[in-house]
């Protein structure tokens, strides 16, 4: 059932029966989708109890990192018997087998059918621009694309209509026949992006230690998603670019109904800095960096009102609330942490930074500033008699 495309990058795409029934039984578990509608009385009743017990073996595990819950999904996509394999937990073990007689009778036939649709449309397309298209993610991650892909096609795929287990040169995804955002030229740019995943990772591998790199340097925690949008980002640029030089000109990648959700505010960075990258026109580097600048959450907000309040304390004539050596002191802290941290970035990163150290220095030489004042000021003088 299984067989290589080609040489170098070997992705099988497959129709297996026993993965089909697995992820039809935990999306039920999960996510309350009615079991098959052609089934009834005491058929229904025998499926509802094998879901039941489906729902128990589950429980609150994820399968994306669930260890048993992935040798298991690898067990049933290496089966080709009528019978489960036996590594199988007993508890899934008993739904499994209770549910194929009546999945092959009411079910499997239409699920095969558009799984195998689907890889008869998505086959040609890896054929043509596979090599190509590995290649050319090896070159933007500066990582070997995975050499083993293992596709399971199945109406059901967990969440978000894909998702892939394993690391480095192998990887294993499940992917949805059904789902819209996976047909048609689509289904090339999700045949790169879910091997992705075994080699870019949130906070290492490609993408993820760079900018777990660049965040550290410019002290800035990134959106938790941001390593994903550029993935995204990246899968779908270069499958565009693979689609156009076949004659398809106006492919839109799958980021680009996504800004308005989840990767909200990223588009204009992407747009500009990794466009650039995978233009060839800055290093990775440069691109991460201004990535995470333009998109770092606000964090520092909190931080700014309090440097406000701080400063007007200092300036206002009086306050009688607070005690004038508490802003002047906190004013003093802040000259020196700001000041030190301006100057070590200017001797570290000199002109590769023109944002970060300038403002920490310009904050720090501010804050002294007006401590200063505070200190000759009526005000200060006022409290220091008072004291003593
Ligand atoms: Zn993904």
């Amino acid at each position: 059932m299984r067989r290589p495309l080609r040489k170098s990058v070997a992705t099988a795409l497959q129709s297996n029966p026993w993965v089909n029934l697995h992820q039809r039984l935990i999306h039920e578990a999960r996510f309350q989708t009615a079991p098959p509608s052609a089934l009834s009385g005491e058929d229904f009743s025998k499926w509802k109890k094998g879901g039941e017990s489906y729902r128990v073996f589950l429980g609150k595990r994820n399968p994306i990192f669930d260890q048993e819950l992935i040798g298991m999904n690898a067990a049933l996509s290496a089966a080709s018997t009528p019978e489960p394999p036996g590594s199988i937990p007993g508890a899934a073990l008993a739904a499994l087998e209770a549910a194929m007689p009546l999945y092959r009778a009411v079910q499997w036939e239409e699920d095969d059918r558009a799984n195998r649709f689907w890889i008869a449309v998505a086959e040609p397309m890896l054929v043509s621009a596979g090599e190509e298209l590995a290649d050319a993610h090896a070159k933007a991650y500066a990582t070997p694309f995975p050499k083993r892909i293992l596709v399971d096609v199945s109406p059901f795929a967990w969440e978000f209509g894909a998702y892939t287990v394993g690391e480095g040169e192998s990887a294993h995804a499940v992917m949805s026949s059904t789902e819209p955002g996976y047909k048609g030229f689509a289904a090339l740019e999700m045949l790169m992006h879910e091997p992705s995943h075994a080699i870019v990772a949130p906070a290492s591998g490609a993408i993820g230690s760079d900018l777990a790199r660049a965040a550290a340097k410019l002290g800035v925690k990134p959106y938790a998603n941001l390593w994903h949008a550029i993935l995204f980002y990246t899968s779908g640029e270069l499958t565009r670019r693979a689609l156009a030089r076949r004659g398809v000109r106006d492919y839109r990648p799958a980021i680009a109904g996504m800004y308005e959700r989840g990767f909200r505010g990223f588009k204009q960075a992407l747009e500009t800095h990794w466009q650039a990258y995978l233009d060839g026109k800055v290093s990775r580097e440069v691109a991460i960096r201004q990535v995470l600048i333009e998109t770092a959450p606000p964090k520092n907000v909190a931080l700014s009102v309090t440097a406000i309040v701080v400063a007007l304390a200092l300036l206002r004539p009086r306050n009688p609330i607070i005690p004038g050596w508490i802003p002047r002191t906190a004013a003093w802290i802040a000259f020196a942490m700001l000041t030190l941290r301006g100057v070590a970035g200017m001797v570290v990163d000199g002109s590769s930074d023109l944002v970060w150290w300038p403002i920490f220095l310009t904050g720090g030489v501010l804050f002294g500033g007006v401590a200063w004042i505070a200190r000759t000021s009526a005000f200060g003088s006022a409290v220091r008699r008072r004291q003593g």
